[in-house]
């Protein structure tokens, strides 16, 4: 498991949501562990996940701290902590020899911090160094002090998100209902089956349906955006056509890319493989992607939506191609890659990274939530696949897609 990824999901979606306080945990030089009472383990910092895999552990959900890591009797650690010891020492034997486990109780989100640490050297110092053992033991309270300030703010940063994210997505379910109702009111009166409608009551009625159709990609947006959060995104992956996928998204696009005098070119390649892709979700990245290119082109301008074939070397670091690579990289294809590129305003060099993380807008007057390219790229992830953007001020932008054809 690489360092980054913390296994309790619920953790990780938090810790990648504070991602400063999170380095700030993994730059302490000391392992850290955090568990709740039961003694799941709810985060561990750097130090703290190879000392867990240094004892052959996986810092994962079905990981428990008294059962796994101090193998210690449970009731018996948090009675000491219940009696009011405000630390309870544990020794433990780690690849570094004796080490001690200091298990601290953070009353506010309830919960079990837990230092490792050598024993300390203190005991062996003479007596008459007294002064220098008053200095280092001082030293240690007080970081030991900056450690569990550190702890217990990034804790209650992390309830707050989850709080944020249970109120964005109830939110979002309770609008589901009420749009899905004004959406299909507003198809039937531009069917004409509620009676003839004329040709400016057919443009009011169209402008409506567009700002209803907006607002239900916003509360899909946050649907989904909670669902990654909460790590409750489950992908539907089934062979799928992308020439569907596509034509379905300009057929329902047309309309307002006319209203917007903005051309739409489409260019599918002719050999695309069907292949395993969760269909709504790859939809809604596009569907991101043309929204933002539409936004963002002033009307006379043009936008391209592209599907191809397309190899992707994954490794980092590889080889510079060479005359065979090249040869294979054009007989075998392993992703698909989608591009949309639109000839509007373009995004200056140092947004191009920023604009795919949560809440960003490089202009914040525009419409918009900053929401959609951050989903887009944990989608696309999900996918495994990758997601960037081109672009120069005054030249266009091009956001472009890879999605693997073999998913697992
Ligand atoms: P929003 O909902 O605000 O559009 P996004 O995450 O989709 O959020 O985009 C983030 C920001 O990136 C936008 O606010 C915009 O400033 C910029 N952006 C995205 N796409 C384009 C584009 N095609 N051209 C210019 N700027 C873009």
């Amino acid at each position: 498991m690489s360092s980054k990824s913390i296994t309790v999901e619920k953790q990780a979606a938090g810790q990648a949501s504070y991602p400063l306080l999170a380095s700030l945990l993994d730059s302490l030089d000391r392992p850290l562990l955090v568990a709740d009472r039961a003694g799941q383990i709810l985060f561990a910092n750097l130090q703290g996940r190879d000392a867990l895999q240094a004892r052959g552990l996986e810092p994962n959900a079905a990981l428990n701290l008294f059962r796994d890591v101090l193998q210690a009797d449970r009731d018996g650690i948090l009675g000491q902590l219940e009696r009011g010891e405000q630390v309870v020492n544990f020794p433990l034997e780690t690849a570094e020899g004796k080490c001690r486990a200091r298990i601290h109780w953070l009353p506010e989100p309830d919960c079990l911090a837990v230092h490792i640490e050598p024993v300390p050297f203190l005991t062996e110092v003479p007596a008459d160094h007294a002064t220098m053992r008053q200095t280092v033991q001082d030293l240690m309270q007080e970081r030991e002090i900056t450690y569990r300030n550190l702890l217990a703010a990034y804790l209650r940063l992390q309830e707050a998100n989850r709080q944020k994210t249970v109120f964005l997505a109830s939110a979002a379910h309770e609008l589901k209902t009420p749009l899905a109702v004004m959406k299909g009111y507003y198809d039937l009166l531009l069917s004409g089956s509620l009676g003839k409608l004329n040709d400016r009551q057919k443009e009011i009625v169209g402008e409506s349906k567009e700002s209803c159709d907006r607002l239900v990609r916003l509360v899909s947006m946050f649907l989904n955006y909670s669902a990654l959060e909460s790590g409750k995104l489950i992908l539907q992956l089934r062979e799928n056509d992308l020439r569907d996928c596509i034509r379905e998204i300009t057929g329902r696009w047309n309309d307002a890319f006319q209203r917007a005098n903005v051309r739409l070119e489409i260019q599918i390649h002719p050999d695309l493989p069907l292949f395993k892709f969760d269909y709504q979700k790859v939809q809604q990245c596009i569907v991101n992607l043309l929204d933002n290119a539409l936004k963002h082109t002033p009307a006379g301008g043009s936008i391209t939506l592209a599907a191809q074939p397309h190899f992707w070397e994954r490794r980092a670091g590889a080889v510079s191609a060479s005359q065979d690579r090249r040869r294979d990289e054009s007989q075998y294809s392993n992703s698909i890659l989608i591009c949309v590129t639109d000839s509007g305003g373009g995004i200056a060099p140092e947004f191009h990274q920023e604009i795919f993380e949560e809440f960003v807008r490089v202009d914040p007057s525009s419409t918009g939530m900053g929401l959609g390219l951050a989903i887009t790229k944990r989608l696309i992830q999900a996918h495994r696949g990758k997601v960037w953007v081109d672009s120069e001020v005054g030249r266009g932008s091009s956001f472009s897609l890879v999605l693997p054809l073999q998913v697992d």
